[in-house]
């Protein structure tokens, strides 16, 4: 049986960091169900906060404005010592990737560029032109390579082995083979990402299913916060690829169909920079008026900033205008429209991302710390990752060297692996044409309709019916691939389930919060209550049921206050 002291499932930017900080001297291994260059990571565009203060517009930044800003765009729900802790963490984070070999764009004079984002006080964004995410997860892939990690890629996690409250390891499927196997672990660290994929539209890659997500929970590991959707302002219209709002810190403008700034109606201090939540129900109020194109999409005009700057800056975004829309933003404005972008909530760790099972971490997406609360700012993402895999990487190290054997007898992990073998025959020999790619496209119909950028009782209600119904309709699917080799079949059936949790637990915890607070908008609760609702949601599963409970919020610090841009 395979065996590893410390296992991290995840190659993307968390899953890298945690495996490059674990101890050297143990023996660690990344599991990946795609290559690890090819995680949603790799898509990052406009880059990674840090208030190194070298933009001569934020000489007087410092860490406690960063944190101050992030506290407030999460609109109080941060966790105010964990967002601290993280704008602290983030200028030796930097100087530690620039010192790894990450290219970032630089000023004259040759420190790092910084440029202005959604919601910061000060221009602190650093960031390698457009394709910041690509050259941080290839300089630490490089590191991984020249520190000999082990990587086992295209291989599924489908389930956590917990015993006695203890992590002993997981199941896996091999993709390449077609195996179902054990894999006994000291530590496991889950680094696996968000789950955009729930939604119809989208600015994550296909493989965002989230199943991580949903495997902890399976497991027994509370999730916190999950009705907490990050919708991007400014994806491509139709296709829903990002157009990074690195294009709006350059200067770009948002403007409807009158030809108006429009969100001089909605935040007139900050304009196009308010944070993604104000903004993107901004362009969806607009939209709704009539005051969109087509009913459908606003403009995003970058036409001002000239031709020398968008190459300079922006060469990705003019190459996805050029290649999937048929323009050049040179010339001609930007169709765009608001899509599912990123998960506040997660998998509940502590600061250490320890979580309520002994040996068993998580960092990055599919983790909840508790730093964006009810809305991430854009570039504390990137830092996340670097900040607290790194974290998880040597507190997993840490938990291990105390630690012993897992003691865990063979037998019960392998009999784990038999298990699923026997459900892949149960679904093989289901005689049903129920196929599921039908119920995939159904969820995410349920989900972008009922529990999108404005929600509201009833809304919420039928999309939990409907996930139940589709609950039912999973026991019947039909396995028809003869060959479990590369089965993509095989691969949407075993994440579905944690898919359909996850849209459970979702809408779930934006049903019960009656108040509007950053990402959740409740079009019958319009107003943020601090006094009932400054409190985390947790959803832990019982008995396959969710069970709903809340937990403080450290508002130590800042007192809430009304957050006006
Ligand atoms: C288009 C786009 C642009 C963005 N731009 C920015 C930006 O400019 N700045 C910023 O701060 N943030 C940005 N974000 C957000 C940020 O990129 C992500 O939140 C972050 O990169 C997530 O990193 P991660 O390591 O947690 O997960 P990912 O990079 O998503 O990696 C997840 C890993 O888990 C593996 N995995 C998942 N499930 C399983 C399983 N069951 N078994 C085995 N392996 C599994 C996958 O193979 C993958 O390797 C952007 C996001 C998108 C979608």
């Amino acid at each position: 049986m395979i065996e590893h002291d410390i296992l991290v499932v995840g190659g993307g930017l968390a899953g890298l960091a945690a495996a490059l900080n674990s101890d050297p001297k143990l023996n660690v291994a990344v599991v990946s169900k795609v290559h690890p260059l090819r995680s949603h990571s790799v898509a990052a565009q406009g880059g990674i906060n840090a208030a190194l203060g070298n933009n001569p517009e934020g000489k007087d930044d410092s860490w406690e404005r960063h944190a101050l800003d992030t506290i407030k765009g999460s609109d109080y729900l941060a966790d105010q010592k964990v967002a601290e802790l993280m704008c602290q963490k983030a200028i030796p984070a930097i100087y530690e990737l620039e010192y790894f070999g990450v290219p970032f764009s630089r000023f004259p004079g040759g420190v790092i560029a910084q440029r202005p984002f959604g919601g910061a006080g000060f221009p602190r964004t650093c960031y390698a032109a457009d394709r910041t995410g690509l050259v941080i997860l290839h300089t630490l892939f490089e590191q991984s390579v020249r520190k000999q990690v082990k990587f086992y890629n295209e291989w599924l996690v489908t389930k956590l082995v917990v015993r006695e409250g203890k992590c002993a390891g997981v199941v896996i499927y091999d993709l390449t083979t077609g195996q179902i196997m054990p894999v006994r672990a000291r530590a496991v660290i889950f680094a696996t990402g968000g789950y955009g994929r729930v939604y119809l539209k989208t600015t994550n890659a296909y493989i965002n299913h989230g199943s991580g997500i949903g495997i902890a929970y399976q497991a027994g590991v509370p999730l916190k916060d999950m009705e907490f959707v990050q919708f991007h302002p400014t994806s491509l219209y139709d296709k829903n690829i990002l157009i990074t709002e690195g294009a709006r810190g350059e200067g770009g403008y948002l403007v409807n169909n009158k030809s108006k700034r429009f969100m001089e109606d909605y935040a007139p201090s900050t304009m196009e920079l308010a944070p993604r939540d104000i903004v993107a129900r901004a362009i969806q109020t607009e939209i709704d008026k009539g005051n969109g194109f087509e009913n459908e999409y606003v403009q995003l005009d970058l036409r001002h900033l000239g031709e020398a700057k968008i190459k300079k800056r922006l060469p990705g975004i003019r190459e996805i205008c050029i290649n999937f829309a048929g323009l050049d933003p040179i010339e001609s404005p930007i169709p765009i429209q608001p899509a599912q972008h990123y998960s506040m909530g997660g998998i509940d760790v502590n600061l250490k991302c320890a979580s309520i099972i002994q040996g068993f971490f998580a960092a990055g997406e599919c983790a909840c710390v508790s730093i964006h609360g009810a809305n991430r700012l854009g570039g504390n993402s990137l830092l996340d990752t670097v900040v607290f895999g790194k974290i998880a990487g040597e507190e997993a190290s840490i938990y291990v060297r105390g630690s012993g054997d897992t003691g865990l007898e063979e037998k019960i992990l392998l009999d784990e692996a038999l298990e699923l073998k026997k459900r892949i025959e149960g679904w093989e020999k289901k005689d049903s044409a129920l196929k599921i790619h039908l119920l995939l496209n159904r969820l995410k119909e349920v989900m972008s309709d009922n529990v999108g950028l404005f929600r509201e009782k009833k809304n919420l209600e039928e999309a939990l019916d409907k996930i139940h119904e589709l609950k039912e309709q999973y026991h019947r699917v039909h396995l028809s691939g003869q060959c479990l080799r590369f089965s993509q079949e095989l691969v949407n059936i075993l994440e579905f389930e944690s898919m359909l949790d996850l849209a459970e637990v979702i809408a779930l915890g934006a049903l019960n919060r009656e108040e509007t607070r950053g990402s959740h908008y409740r079009l019958d609760f319009k107003e943020r209550n601090d006094k009932e609702w400054l409190k985390h949601t947790i959803v832990t599963q019982k008995d396959g049921q969710p069970l709903i409970s809340y937990q403080e919020v450290d508002a130590s610090k800042y007192k809430p206050k009304a957050r006006e841009y």
